[in-house]
């Protein structure tokens, strides 16, 4: 996520939504939707109406920013989604959910995704037992992630435990401040996802 480090802020305004991309800056009023709540650039205030395919591409667009995943992995995502019983839309979340970077921002470990994602990238984590530092990694049910015992000495993952303790764990991980670790309980469910999202027209995006 290091090529949005400058652009985080441009991408919620573009979407006209909070993304949480920055950690605390996000819930404070230095938040440029907070000051600025306009697209960026010359035309930016300027309200353009959107067709029905720009909406369902700023849909997707929003998705994938909240996550922080490129367009090619997104859509193997849909692909795996549309490939399993029950509501493609859901499914998708489901497995945007299931990422460990998200998985270790959900747990409080890490103050924003992109965060979250750098400190997976360094290996601090490790998943039933074995290091894993990689981002895109799904979990499953069951599994188990944990601060390495070699990197607990990392003052930064107590830090942002401490920071984001407003932050609730959802019901479906299961965290231990003390072991520095959390539980896989359940896959995420559609209630479970708290992003302002329509997933629908991600699907009739991608079903033309
Ligand atoms: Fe920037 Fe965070 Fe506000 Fe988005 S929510 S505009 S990343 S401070």
């Amino acid at each position: 996520m290091s090529r949005y480090k400058e652009e985080q802020c441009r991408i919620c305004r573009r979407e006209g939504q909070k993304l949480f991309l920055k950690g605390t800056r996000c819930y404070t009023d230095k938040c440029a939707i907070s000051r600025r709540n306009y697209a960026p650039g010359e035309h930016g205030q300027k309200k353009a109406k959107l067709s029905e395919y720009g909406i369902q591409l700023r849909e997707k667009q929003k998705t994938k920013a909240f996550y922080g995943v490129r367009e090619n992995q997104f859509r193997k995502y849909f692909e795996m989604a549309a490939n399993k019983k029950g509501i493609t839309g859901e499914n998708l979340l489901q497995i945007l959910e299931s990422r460990l970077d998200n998985v270790v921002y959900r747990l409080g470990f890490g103050t924003s995704r992109p965060q979250a994602r750098l400190l997976v990238n360094h290996g601090l984590f490790e998943v039933n037992g074995r290091k894993v530092s990689i981002p895109s990694y799904l979990v499953k049910a069951g599994d188990v992630i944990k601060v390495r015992e070699l990197k607990k000495d990392k003052a930064i993952v107590k830090q942002n435990i401490e920071m984001n303790g407003s932050r609730p764990t959802p019901t479906w991980l299961e965290k231990n401040e003390k072991d520095l670790s959390g539980k896989v309980v359940r896959l995420a469910y559609r209630e479970d996802v708290d992003i302002p999202v329509e997933e629908h027209l991600i699907v009739e995006l991608y079903s033309k």
